[in-house]
């Protein structure tokens, strides 16, 4: 039976130059205390990846990460039009006095299943959340969370909501977009009724449907929605970003730049190609993010670890 390992193996994200490129032995040769190469690179952070160690001294939190070389941040925290404790203008002014610019942020309404019934309280939801966001002076707005979906008629739904949240924020002059994990590659879909067959023994288990993410990149206008796609829990979700560059090539202007715990470091991500193929298809953003960190390591010291790399390697501009 083919492994994770054996499959990913197959990817073309795991050729012999991304495993060079992301070996730890060339994160020594980094210089990032270097402000010129800092300031020629406009390096993205979703500050998600700090939690505490941020939100415990916002202010000090943000004067590290600008003098780490970042230059812009993606929020993740927004609610009740509030930046945790912070006023949206007060939470701007903290921003702006560190040098970092607020250019997205990430947002999910309550509602987890959408219907014909919720979804007008949701755009509501949305003309609230754009009105806040045009005082961060944000360039984009992103959904991290996926909504619930078994049916087509469910993907449908959740493309009209989709389109809905676009062309309100498109008014305004935000663009609104997607960001996805693992499950939008791991669920497929084929119709109402349809139900998986059952594997017979010794037979290869052939998925039925199509995959979620497909459907939801066909469903939405591509004026009106974007995917921010996260190039890990694309490679977690089995699949390689690549390919989906090449198949839907304008639907990525934005990505989420991850990787297992600091960038580079696993060697199963080939940033190298992503990077490459994504400013071809005309790249504008992205940001860096990490979840964990290595043992013994700070969320902190992994971002720096992050930044780094990206500014160490010749392939990000
Ligand atoms: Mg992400």
């Amino acid at each position: 039976m083919e492994t994770k390992r054996d499959f990913l193996k197959k990817l073309s994200l795991l050729t012999v130059g991304g495993v060079v490129a992301g070996s730890a032995s060339t994160v020594a040769a980094s210089n990032t205390s270097n402000p010129a190469s800092a300031a020629k690179k406009k390096i993205g952070l979703q500050i998600y990846s700090l939690g505490k160690e941020l939100t415990d001294d916002v202010p000090g939190g943000m004067k590290k990460i600008a003098q780490m070389g970042y230059s812009t941040i993606e929020l993740a925290g927004y609610g009740n039009r509030k930046m945790g404790k912070y006023e949206v203008g007060d939470y701007r002014k903290i921003c702006d006095d560190a040098g970092l610019k607020i250019t997205s942020s990430h947002v999910n309404p309550t509602e987890r299943k959408y219907t014909k019934e919720n979804a007008a309280g949701i755009a509501d939801f949305w003309k609230r959340t754009v009105e806040d966001h045009l005082k961060f002076g944000v360039i984009t707005l992103v959904q991290p969370g996926m909504p619930q979906m078994e049916t087509l008629d469910d993907v449908k739904m959740v493309c009209e909501v989709f389109n809905t949240a676009g062309e309100i924020s498109k008014a305004a002059g935000i663009k609104w977009g997607y960001h996805n994990h693992n499950n939008e590659f791991k669920q497929r879909i084929s119709s109402e009724t349809e139900k998986p067959l059952a594997p017979k023994p010794g037979d290869f288990f052939r998925p039925k449907g199509e995959i979620v993410y497909d459907l939801m990149l066909k469903g939405t206008n591509p004026d009106l929605v974007f995917f921010e796609m996260d190039v890990y829990w694309t490679v977690m979700g089995e699949q390689d970003p690549l390919e989906y560059f090449e198949k839907y090539p304008k639907r990525f202007p934005v990505l989420h730049i991850k990787d297992r715990l600091v960038l580079g470091e696993s060697g199963m991500m080939n940033f190298e190609n992503i990077f490459n193929k994504a400013y071809a298809n005309g790249l504008n953003e992205y940001y860096v993010e990490i979840e964990k960190t290595k043992e013994g390591m700070t969320q902190f010291e992994g971002v720096k670890g992050c930044i780094d790399y990206l500014l160490k390697s010749k392939f990000v501009k």
